[in-house]
């Protein structure tokens, strides 16, 4: 037990985990804070997509993962360390400098990784670490878990990971800040009519062709979304998109980019030679967090543009493969659409979701090509030799494959010659709006490019 008085005990404690109250850490920490020579570190600890295990093996069990994980971490803290439930996944150990800080926290890590087996299910868990060191961190305890929280939340999430805060951060969780407010402000608050105002002002899809390496022609255009702010002009994607994310507006961004992909297409369909080309749309862990309301919205978009399913492909991840769930994905696998596995390589590279989901086209990422035949060292050497293995991995499975990021003549034969099945990249063409696409088609029609 952590209390020392038995009174207050219960108005203390969590009362799932028994650990400190999130209220009591803060006063704790302040009163240690208030001895000039003692200067704490503040250890945050939040376990990755907690909700979803909750989810997928109920909260019953699911507070037996907290109830362990608090057990865990109180075994490995010091006696005298302040421990604490944050919220619903989120801890914190605060423990003075005269620890080893390096060894507690490869200690908490550890335990942390390690499985839980209960009731017939093993759940294992990730977690990330944001550590603050105080005074210099934060004077008071609201500044230094807040810098410790900074420092957790910038860790990228596909990893496991141990951040410490430092001041720069601080500038950049201000202008993410900055950067949630003015897409907040774009997409939601400045438009009563938010899809008319979509269509009209920042935002607007642009398309990258997709080539056939037998046909050398377009056989479909990836859909990507591009932002242009009035005072920052061009906002990448991968820049806004995590933030459309996080603060839940990228359901209404991919609805209205999954409306207007299969309109543009519709449209080249009926208006150009290229009746079969195809959209990809990427599609987001968050737009499959309701499956059946993603797959009406697909159905209805199909239906209002008289496309046929082959007409769209959608893209996800690997990381969303693994942030969603299994029944999300054959779910929307049943949409009859075609799913793209995107940016294999980068994130868990795992050949289980290869041979376990009902994938038609693997593409590869594009960092495999980045340096092929332009630089020569180790690196691309090994990069030429996985795109072979990834390629005849793909052709002993029968799936389709995209290479993306093709910058080069060399590149494009090199892959073709390979027989990878489509390319994309700067090479053909960047990603182009709806119109400067027609004219990229009727190009091609006049003299086809040769791969
Ligand atoms: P992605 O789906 O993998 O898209 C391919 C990215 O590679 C695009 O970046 C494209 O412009 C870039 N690219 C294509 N060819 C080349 C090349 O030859 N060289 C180089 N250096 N880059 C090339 P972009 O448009 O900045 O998009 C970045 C990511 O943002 C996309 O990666 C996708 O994950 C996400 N994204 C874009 N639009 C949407 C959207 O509508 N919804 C969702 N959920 N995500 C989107
Ligand atoms: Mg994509
Ligand atoms: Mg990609």
């Amino acid at each position: 037990m952590q209390t020392e008085n038995i009174g207050n005990q219960l108005q203390d404690e969590d009362p799932t985990t028994g650990l400190y109250r999130r209220e009591v850490v803060f006063s704790k920490l302040n009163e240690i804070l208030q001895h000039k020579d003692q200067s704490p570190f503040v250890i945050l600890i939040e376990i990755h997509r907690f909700k979803q295990i909750n989810d997928g093996i109920g909260p019953l069990i699911g507070d037996r993962v907290i109830k362990g994980f608090s057990k865990r971490l109180l075994k490995a803290a010091p006696d005298d360390a302040i421990v604490g439930r944050m919220g619903g996944d989120g801890f914190a150990v605060i423990v003075s400098t005269k620890n080893d800080i390096d060894d507690l926290v490869s200690t908490i890590q550890e335990v942390s990784h390690r499985p839980f087996s209960l009731g017939g299910n093993v759940v294992v868990v990730n977690s990330s670490i944001g550590i603050s060191v105080g005074p210099d961190d934060g004077e008071n305890a609201y500044d230094l878990i807040r810098a410790a929280d900074i420092a957790l939340h910038l860790i990228d999430r596909k990893s496991s990971a141990v951040n410490y805060f430092d001041k720069e951060m601080l500038d950049k969780a201000q202008s993410l800040q900055l950067l949630e407010n003015d897409l907040r402000y774009s997409v939601v608050l400045e438009q009563p009519d938010l899809l008319n105002a979509l269509s009209s002002n920042q935002f607007e899809v642009y398309y990258q062709p997709q080539i056939s390496t037998i046909t050398k022609l377009p056989i479909g255009v990836e859909a990507l979304l591009r932002w242009k702010h009035p005072e920052r002009g061009f906002v990448s994607p991968e820049e806004f998109i995590p933030v459309a994310e996080e603060i839940g507006v990228i359901n209404l961004l991919g609805a209205w980019v999954l409306k207007k992909a299969c309109a543009d297409i519709a449209h080249i369909r009926t208006t150009t030679n290229f009746l079969d080309l195809t959209v990809s749309v990427n599609v987001s862990p968050k737009q499959l967090e309701d499956i059946s309301s993603f797959v009406t919205q697909v159905k209805k978009a199909l239906l209002e543009f008289n496309l046929p399913p082959e007409a769209l492909k959608l893209e996800i991840t690997e990381n969303t493969v693994f942030n969603s769930k299994r029944s999300e994905i054959l779910t929307l696998a049943k949409s009859d659409c075609a799913l793209f596995l995107d940016d294999y390589g980068t994130g868990y590279s795992s050949m289980n979701v290869l041979r376990s989901f009902p994938f038609e086209n693997i593409k590869m990422d594009k960092v495999f090509v980045s340096d092929l035949f332009v630089e020569s060292n180790d690196e691309t050497e090994k990069g030429e030799k996985m795109i072979c293995a990834f390629q005849s991995l793909c052709n002993a499975l029968d799936l389709k494959t995209t290479i993306e990021g093709v910058e080069t003549k060399e590149q494009a034969e090199f892959l073709s010659n390979l027989g990878c099945d489509v390319l994309q990249g700067f090479y053909f063409s960047k990603p182009i709006p709806h119109n400067e696409l027609l004219n990229y088609l009727e190009n091609i029609e006049e003299g086809c490019r040769n791969v």
